[in-house]
């Protein structure tokens, strides 16, 4: 374990994911998580700052977008189109024509599966076909659009699942804490949650690790709301972490961009 994943570990709540399958299972997700399989060392310039929201609930549109913007910055949106318009207990998710509103800010939009399922349960034809049906989703609505990066559902994958995602996209998140430095792992990039155990202090702490390694430090949340749930934040978080970030040297990047920073492939 890292520095910066003991600032961010133990997590009080369990994903009730985390324990899925035997020890076989648990030994798959378990490489998939700690074996570098699409190696890239990093070459950029300066410490980079992303900020990423899955899922996406409509808050993350209307004030994550926003607080962005009126710092001149934008985000990675990684949507499962079969989610878009839906309604849960405690969210609603964006639309369709939100999704496109996002596109046209310049936001980026990325692949987070078609139906949202944990990706380790699925077979190889299966997964594929989710991947397909995401990507006409968002080409029905936006033939410009190019999805180049992938997060997963619950952070968690098999290690075949992994190496079969990472040869159609440039990248994929997941959710082991930590910050991208050196040499990064494209097939599962690291990500630090702003989540209800989020404050301040711990943004400040991530950022200055950022700077001290030269690092690309990928923030992800969900909701963004005045009383956001336990996986989201308040507009006012999210905003000390982007101004956090540009006061102290980061560039803050889309993950198209970062990859560009760091000498990957989506240059253009
Ligand atoms: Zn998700």
């Amino acid at each position: 374990m890292t520095a910066t994943e003991s600032l961010y570990l133990p997590s009080p709540v369990i994903h009730p994911y985390a324990t899925l399958g035997g020890p076989l299972q648990r030994l798959s997700r378990g490489l998939a998580r700690y074996v570098v399989t699409k190696r890239v060392h990093a070459r950029n310039d300066r410490p980079l700052v992303s900020f990423t929201f899955d899922d996406i609930p409509d808050t993350a549109f209307i004030h994550g977008a926003r607080v962005l913007e009126d710092r001149g910055a934008r985000g990675t949106f990684y949507i499962a189109g079969g989610l878009c318009g839906t309604i849960e207990t405690d969210r609603r998710l964006i639309d369709a024509s939100d999704c496109v509103e996002l596109h046209r800010r310049s936001h980026e939009i990325g692949c987070h599966t078609f139906s949202h399922p944990v990706v380790q349960t699925l077979d190889a034809d299966v997964f594929a076909s989710e991947l397909d049906r995401n990507k006409e989703f968002f080409a029905s609505l936006m033939p410009d659009l190019a999805l180049e990066n992938f997060c997963y559902p619950y952070g968690i994958a098999s290690l075949p699942r992994k190496l079969q995602v990472q040869a159609r996209f440039q990248s994929c998140r997941g959710s082991r804490a930590g910050i991208n430095a050196g040499v990064i792992d494209l097939g599962m990039l690291r990500a630090v949650p702003i989540d209800y155990k989020t404050d301040a202090a711990m943004i400040v702490r991530a950022v200055d690790e950022t700077v001290r390694s030269n690092g690309w430090l990928i923030f992800f949340t969900h909701d963004v709301a005045p009383d956001p749930t336990w996986i989201g934040c308040t507009p006012q978080l999210l905003d000390g972490a982007i101004a956090t970030a540009l006061r102290s040297g980061c560039e803050v990047v889309t993950i198209h961009e970062g990859l560009r920073r760091i000498g990957s492939q989506g240059s253009d």
